[in-house]
């Protein structure tokens, strides 16, 4: 029921409330006054009777009494009237008529008191007053009744009773309590149609406003109050529509511009307000984040807190974060969830079989199932995206869940998730450049190996770690066998193409893992990551034997090949410093070159005493 229905309902209760209790009284005071009414008049017929019988008495006419009676009882609304005699008359004049006898109880109480009685009859069919009023003699009277009567003052000489029908009475009542109650009833529609007037404008205008107000909680602000109210009223519906107007304009200016900062995919709610909020907020954290990598120290810290963001801030337990070359398709593993494998070995070494990184596009796994043939995770649900920093540098990231709905939820975030990335690009691009810049002068411009500037400024932290998790490290020192003489003989071209082919051969008789590192000018120095003594000296063997058997070409006729003595030190065997390892090494390779050239000499203690005295 709407409310302008309830406020009439509760007007109409209202009135019709006070149209009943002024009804009720009004009969009820028209009874008393009806009542009261009545007795008077029959105290009014008491006294005639008592009147016409005394003058009935004084002219010796007594017996006509009967007649007087009966005219009387003809009088309108008088049923019956009788008179009785008490006991002292009915002893001086006897019996009387037959009929002026005590008929009733009232009339012997009335005779045996003195007092009147009345009595109030209410039936169905009509209303009825019984009434009698005693006669007592009294000398103070004219004429004096002790003159006649043979009794004392005050004595009770006998009654009149009459029954009175007071039905019209009571007709009368009702046919005005009828009148109050049309005037009434009028009066109730009256004062409805006036109250519906003047309510259903507001109640309209308040609806409205209920409209008004629900459409703004899903963010619709277009809704325009149309009301004919007057007075304040429109003023008040001016004043809404104005204010709901420069909201719609605010927030969905608001909104629109706050969107082309960040996107949000995954809005679900439609309230600008709340919608404004959400994405102030993610501003400010993007913001946050922008801020504090930018002071990072270095690349790989940013990427851990890019991690720190993916796995705290939108809770993603199980996912991979590459970071792609595309210059050489290929790419490194920033981090992967622990106990975790998203990608097949390969799309390592040719990120073509990375269906993310081909094809610049996400990767659901909910659109198909077996999107990716490369994807070890068959059995999970994932997504995978690709983020490019740069025309040669990329982001790969793989997540994985258990089920459609958690994949659903996180693809819901992955815009979010792309904010941060957007954020962190510029900054990743600059420190790409840096770290280029620093590479390249931390190596060496003919063979493209690190320089011994690398050597002095990462390996002594490379070391510690290496301490720390236990891994020994063997050190080869390597040295071209006669060099000069290329030089000499040759030119210092050919000298550069022999020093390039041992490069070469160096770096395709280690592992990644491993270090070459070009020392000085035809010197070498090989870290070999964690291999046992014998695998350190059969790689270094391996190495001098494929270096002795390439040929270099000097001319369309010619050409030369040359041969390396190698000294090898361990760590921790030999020394517990790397640099004392190199030392020691060096002394080995003097011995090689000592002791013949071409060959590969371990470093043994007394050696060191040795080397000392070159
Ligand atoms: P040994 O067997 O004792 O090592 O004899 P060696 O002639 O090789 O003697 P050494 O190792 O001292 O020779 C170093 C020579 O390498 C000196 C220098 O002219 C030459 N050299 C150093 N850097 C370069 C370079 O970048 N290019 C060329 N062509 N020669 C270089
Ligand atoms: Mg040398
Ligand atoms: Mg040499």
């Amino acid at each position: 029921m709407n409310t302008n229905k309830k406020i009439l309902i509760i007007v109409a209760l209202m009135l019709i409330s006070l149209a009943a209790a002024t009804i009720i009284n009004i009969g009820l005071n028209f009874r008393d006054y009806a009542l009261k009414n009545s007795i008077e008049k029959s105290k009014l017929i008491a006294k005639v009777v008592r009147d016409g019988l005394t003058s009935h008495m004084v002219n010796g006419i007594m017996d006509k009494r009967a007649d007087f009676i009966k005219n009387l009882s003809n009088v309108k609304d008088i049923e019956d009237l009788w008179i009785v005699r008490s006991d002292a008359v009915r002893k001086q004049y006897g019996q009387g008529f037959k009929n002026e006898v005590l008929r009733d109880t009232i009339d012997k109480e009335v005779i045996k008191t003195g007092k009147m009685v009345q009595k109030f009859v209410e039936e169905a069919n009509g209303a009825h007053l019984r009434v009698t009023v005693p006669f007592i003699a009294s000398s103070y009277d004219t004429p004096d009744c002790t003159s006649c009567h043979n009794v004392a003052e005050g004595t009770v000489l006998g009654a009149v009773s009459m029954e009175l029908d007071i039905s019209s009475v009571r007709e009368a009542g009702a046919y005005t309590i009828l009148r109050i109650f049309l005037l009434n009833l009028v009066f109730i529609i009256i004062a409805l149609g006036v109250t519906r007037y003047y309510i259903k404008p507001y109640m309209g205008l308040f609806e409205d406003l209920l409209t008004m107000i629900k459409k703004a909680h899903t963010g619709d602000f277009t809704h325009k109050i149309n009301s004919n109210i007057k007075g304040d009223g429109a003023l008040v519906v001016e004043q809404i529509n104005n204010l709901f107007q420069k909201m719609q304009e605010t927030f969905g200016e608001l909104k629109n511009n706050l969107n082309t900062f960040v996107s949000r995919a995954n809005l679900s709610c439609s309230d600008p307000l709340y919608e404004a909020k959400a994405i102030i907020h993610e501003l400010a954290d993007v913001y946050k984040f922008k801020h504090t990598i930018e002071l990072d120290p270095s690349r790989s810290a940013l990427y851990n807190r890019l991690v720190y963001v993916i796995s705290h801030k939108f809770e993603i337990e199980h996912f991979a974060l590459y970071e792609v070359d595309k210059v050489t398709n290929t790419r490194v593993l920033l981090y992967i969830s622990e106990g975790e494998s998203f990608c097949d070995e390969s799309t390592i070494h040719d990120t073509n079989r990375c269906r993310t990184q081909r094809t610049n596009s996400d990767v659901i796994s909910t659109d198909f199932p077996n999107l990716c043939e490369n994807c070890t995770k068959q059995d999970m649900k994932y997504i995978c995206i690709n983020f490019n920093i740069n025309e040669d540098v990329s982001l790969n990231l793989s997540i994985s869940a258990k089920t459609e709905d958690k994949i659903n939820d996180i693809n819901q975030n992955i815009s979010s998730i792309r904010n941060y990335f957007e954020a962190a690009k510029p900054v990743i691009e600059s420190r790409i450049l840096m770290d280029k810049l620093k590479d390249s002068s931390l190596r060496d411009g003919m063979t493209g190996l690190y320089n011994r500037r690398f050597l002095e400024e990462y390996i002594d932290s490379t070391m510690v770690q290496a301490v720390k998790s236990n891994i020994r490290y063997s050190v080869l020192m390597i040295d071209i066998d006669f060099f000069k003489m290329v030089n000499d003989t040759h030119g210092h071209d050919v000298g550069d193409i022999i020093i390039k082919g041992l490069s070469e051969t160096l770096i395709s008789n280690i592992r990644e893992i491993d270090m070459a590192i070009r020392y000085g000018g035809e010197e070498f120095i090989i870290l070999l990551h964690n291999p046992s003594v014998k695998k350190a000296l059969e790689i270094a063997e391996k190495i001098r034997a494929s270096f002795q058997a390439r040929s270099f070409s000097i001319n369309s006729h010619e050409s030369i090949s040359k041969t390396i003595s190698i000294g090898v030190a361990h760590l921790p065997e030999d020394a517990d410093s790397i640099w004392k390892v190199i030392k020691f090494a060096d002394t080995a390779l003097y011995v090689a070159k000592d002791s013949g050239r071409n060959k590969v000499i371990e470093f043994k203690k007394e050696m060191f005493d040795l080397g000392e005295s070159y």
